[in-house]
């Protein structure tokens, strides 16, 4: 016991006047005092052959002479590395810098993107609303009976009932929100995600994006809409590209129409896109519905408007040839990687 207290010193006293010269005398001191078969470890080993009582007093003695040796290797090491950073030659300043990987957007936010800036041109401001609505603004004021079938239990998950809360099942519940507070003239184009409770397969999904938009004004006709409708394409799909109305029909517009444009693949000779049709249905529009413009204050003797909602995966779909709403949702990179450089 004795014995091994005055060695502790004589080991503390060399640690103390130790001084490298170089890294590697650093380590021979390292691998010396504090290596796993080291001085250090050696002595803390002692521990054991202590008596009781004076296990207690031992320790702090020992844990004293780790921590001297600790702190001299890693004051010795901080005093060495500076030393080398500023005086080795290895360090070359003239080596190009690591490459920095860039990311890609999402298909859907590209496509998005080209939406509203299209329609932004056309003067329409992007308007957005709350993901979570009541039954007010998904259903009720846009002209949706109770007995709607999108009202169904199947379609709509709803969060809670009596009253009614709900994933929006759409973005025209942002339009509802939009005519309450503010008052003709309105333009505006609503793009976000909403949520159906189907299957998930390659044609349908639980949730999906869309793009909305509306204009309500004095004089708005379906003249306003088509010509607004036809700009998009053409922006969208280019100055080929030709549109037919359908007559359709939706509870919130009349007249309602479904639009499609000449397909995108075959350019209206006939493919397996467009079933052989020459024609794909991109969206649905109308009129709004004056019952509509009553519920939110506008007198609807006096204004008039027109509205119309794509999917924007569908557009996608067109624009780049995705056949698998799944794909939109895996993050599978080797899918996402195909879309670098896009913007
Ligand atoms: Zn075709």
């Amino acid at each position: 016991m004795e014995e091994l207290l005055k060695q502790i010193e004589n080991y503390k006293a060399e640690i103390n006047d130790f001084a490298a010269a170089n890294a590697e005398e650093l380590e021979n001191f390292r691998i010396k005092f504090l290596g796993t078969k080291g001085i250090v470890k050696n002595v803390m080993g002692e521990m054991r052959n202590v008596p009781n009582e004076s296990k207690k007093e031992f320790g702090q003695i020992l844990n004293a002479f780790k921590i001297a040796a600790e702190e001299k290797y890693e004051s010795l090491k901080e005093a060495n590395s500076s030393l080398t950073t500023h005086h080795s030659p290895l360090t070359d300043l003239s080596l190009p810098g690591d490459p920095i990987t860039a990311g890609t957007r999402h298909p859907l936010s590209i496509v998005r993107n080209q939406m509203v800036s299209i329609f932004k041109r056309l003067g329409f401001a992007v308007a957005e609303g709350p993901e979570i609505e009541d039954d007010w603004h998904n259903f009720t004021a846009l002209n949706l009976p109770e007995n709607h079938p999108a009202r169904d239990m199947q379609d709509t998950f709803y969060l809670h009932q009596n009253p009614d809360y709900l994933l929006r099942t759409h973005t025209s519940s942002v339009q509802a929100r939009i005519m309450e507070k503010q008052k003709p003239p309105i333009r505006i184009i609503c793009p976000g995600r909403v949520y159906r409770n189907e299957t998930i397969s390659a044609r349908a999904h639980c949730f999906f994006h869309q793009a909305e938009g509306l204009y309500v004004d004095e004089n708005v006709s379906f003249a306003d809409l088509k010509q607004t409708l036809y700009f998009f394409v053409q922006e969208m799909f280019g100055k080929d590209a030709k549109i037919r109305f359908r007559p359709s029909y939706f509870p919130f517009t009349e007249p309602s129409a479904e639009m499609d444009i000449s397909c995108t693949v075959c350019g209206g000779k006939g493919c397996s896109l467009c079933k052989h049709t020459g024609w794909v249905e991109i969206l649905g529009c109308g009129m709004v519905h004056p019952k509509m413009l009553d519920n939110f204050g506008i007198d609807s003797n006096k204004y008039t408007g027109f509205a119309f909602g794509m999917g924007v995966e569908r557009i996608c779909q067109l624009k780049y040839r995705v056949n698998d709403l799944r794909l939109y949702s895996q993050n599978d990179i080797r899918f996402l990687r195909q879309f670098t450089g896009a913007v």
